[in-house]
């Protein structure tokens, strides 16, 4: 498979400092957005950068090999973040790309985070990685659309990140792709500025790898560039025959022969009459219990989460509901979003259960107590907010 590439990376119009990192090179590509206080953000992104290098240096195969390259790469970054205090709850995402060495034009998509990798294939655009955040949480129940994800006031709460924690959850996809394919990984600085809709369109006026990274950074930066904005871009140019996927079942079943269906036996009217109400029966009341034992599951539990004007609610019901059973509010706070510390705003966002209400109100009692002492309270919290 022959590609093309091109990469640029830039601080916006806002920052002092650029916390992104990215790899662009022959069969890996990768983009890292770091979080953390101390430069702790640069360092993240680029050990996640230069750990997967490493990790790739003799081609990536399989997915399980590309999720352990990724996990040595948040060990890496974890452990760093414990040998000195300064880059102490350091994080970063991670998208990245290896093509994999073969006949077949297979390539393997890594993703912790928010960063993205977007396949543009015949004039479309569409999202190969999953985005592990508050709002596609939200997105994901319906609650609201992937365009209202894109402005909405927590949009940067991601709930997974590199080096957080000892071990991390790595998304691995798998994609054939074709000539005329294009890949884009870029970080959110990118995807919050410009729509899915206007990517596209700087897509189809740009063809040479480079100029488009390019182009797309200067609309994020023009349309605020509020954030760091990285993009990679990666063309396919080889002509490379059609894909052709294999079925999922077992090729060799269709040389057993099918054993032919037994000759229907006629029953007599009255059997069949009595089985049926029978039958009714039996499924009216699996069907009405069913619905009990749900009705019942979906009214046990408390939560909390932030209602429509984002003021922090104690709901009773189950986070998004459970089919036509909805949460609602139980208990009512004056607690805005917007004056909670990081680890609070993180158990809200991702709605904290509770057994009771009355252990949902005795947690928000020390929520408040928290926010008056503020000063001296320790956060410990693996919340990541960018
Ligand atoms: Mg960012």
């Amino acid at each position: 498979m022959k590609l093309k590439w091109g990469a640029t990376t830039d601080v916006g119009m806002v920052r002092q400092q650029n916390e992104d990192a990215f790899l662009a090179e022959e069969n890996l590509y990768v983009v890292a957005d770091g979080m953390g206080g101390h430069n702790a953000g640069e360092v993240a992104s680029e050990l996640a950068v230069t750990t997967v290098k490493a990790g790739a240096r003799n081609g990536i195969f399989t997915t399980d090999q590309f999720r352990d390259i990724v996990q040595q790469a948040n060990t890496a970054i974890y452990t760093a973040s414990l040998d000195d205090s300064t880059q102490s709850g350091m994080g970063t995402t991670l998208t990245a790309v290896a093509v994999v060495p073969g006949e077949e034009p297979r390539i393997l998509i890594a993703n912790v985070g928010d960063s993205r990798t977007y396949l543009y294939r015949q004039g479309a655009l569409t999202r190969l990685s999953v985005d592990h955040s508050y709002v596609q949480e939200l997105v994901n129940e319906g609650i609201i659309t992937p365009e209202e994800a894109r402005v909405h006031p927590r949009r940067n709460i991601v709930t997974r990140a590199m080096g957080i924690e000892r071990y991390v959850a790595v998304d691995v996809f798998s994609h054939l792709v074709r000539t005329g394919d294009r890949l884009i990984l870029c970080s959110d600085g990118l995807v919050d500025e410009v729509s899915d809709a206007d990517i596209s369109a700087v897509l189809s006026q740009h063809t040479d790898p480079q100029d488009t990274a390019e182009a797309l950074v200067m609309v994020a930066n023009a349309n605020g560039g509020r954030d760091n904005t990285t993009v990679v871009v990666v063309n396919v140019l080889d002509d490379i025959s059609e894909p052709v996927e294999l079925p999922e079942s077992d090729p060799t079943s269709e040389m057993t022969a099918v054993p032919s269906a037994p000759p229907a036996v006629p029953l007599r009217k009255k059997k069949r009459y009595v089985g049926a109400v029978l039958f009714w029966s039996v499924l009216t009341a699996i069907v009405l219990s069913g619905v009990t034992i749900i009705g019942v599951y979906a009214r046990s539990g408390y939560f909390i989460g932030f209602d429509n004007t984002d003021n922090v609610a104690v709901y009773r019901g189950r986070p998004g509901g459970v089919l036509w059973f909805q949460p609602t509010i139980d208990t009512q706070t004056e607690l805005s979003g917007d004056e909670l510390p990081e680890d609070i705003l993180r158990d809200v966002a991702m709605n904290l259960t509770f057994t009771s209400s009355s252990q949902a109100q005795k947690y928000l009692s020390l929520v408040k107590i928290a926010i008056i002492d503020a000063t001296s309270t320790t956060s410990t919290s693996t919340t990541v907010a960018k």
